[in-house]
């Protein structure tokens, strides 16, 4: 117990870390740190650790296995605003819908069927539309889920146009495997982005780009990164082993 409650403090220590080198590289790139979004990427770690953050007054967390997000969303306060991160398989869509009812987006729209099964879950609970990103493969790895930046507006233009309970909110992008992305990745991404609002008619506001975790959150940011997954800097390593 003692030692669950001094790693929540330096959970929370290592946030206020986080933000202040987001602050930084903002100024560096002459942008405004309102422009950044900070997801707490809070897979395999308990409760106890997300609490302590969100009492720090952090409110965007983020999930990446469906059968311990609805374990682990209800025993947390309402207002957190969740993000599903990474990739989702089609049917768990609908259990991930209703399980969280203040899911805020799903970054990680990789085909036409996810689109099309979370928009028929969004309209089978009665929610507000469902922010989703589209994911891109960028770093070409066949292990990396993801449309082909070549086809990332087919399926930008079917979330928009055909999925009224989707909100087209941007792209997303994970990039090399070793969580440090080269720049091409980013430049890959941000390519996309020109193609997507020119040809769906929305301004580059409109559309975010979900890019940076923890090796790479500044680089990304200088890149153009309006939302970074920061897991590890914050929470700790993940311990997956069932030892110990
Ligand atoms: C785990 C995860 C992250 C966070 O990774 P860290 O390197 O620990 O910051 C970000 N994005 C996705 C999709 C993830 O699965």
């Amino acid at each position: 117990m003692a030692r669950r409650v001094a790693e929540s403090a330096a959970a929370l220590v290592a946030l206020r870390n986080v933000m202040q080198r987001v602050q930084q590289a903002c100024d560096h790139a002459h942008r405004p740190a309102s422009q950044v979004r900070v997801v707490a990427v809070s897979k395999t770690k308990p409760v106890s650790m997300i609490q302590e953050v969100y009492d720090g007054g952090h409110r965007h967390f983020g999930e990446n296995y469906v059968q311990e997000f609805l374990e682990k969303a209800p025993q947390l306060p309402a207002d957190i605003q969740w993000h599903f991160v990474g990739h989702l398989q089609s049917n768990k869509a609908k259990v991930l819908v209703s399980g969280v009812p203040n899911l805020y987006m799903v970054e990680g729209v990789d085909s036409l069927k996810v689109a099309n099964h979370l928009d028929r879950a969004v309209s089978g609970v009665g929610r507000q539309p469902l922010r989703v990103l589209v994911q891109v493969n960028t770093s070409g790895e066949e292990s990396k889920s993801g449309v082909e930046p070549a086809e990332c507006v087919h399926l930008a233009k079917h979330v928009k146009q055909d999925c009224p309970n989707l909100l087209f909110s941007g792209l997303m992008t994970i990039g090399m495997r070793d969580y440090t992305s080269t720049p091409e990745n980013f430049q890959t991404l941000a390519n996309c982005r020109k193609e997507v609002c020119m040809e769906l008619d929305i301004p580059e506001h409109e559309c975010e780009l979900s890019m940076g975790m923890s090796g790479d959150f500044e680089l990304a940011i200088e890149m153009g990164s309006t939302n970074v997954r920061v897991g590890s800097t914050i929470f700790g390593a993940r311990e997956y082993t069932s030892k110990k």
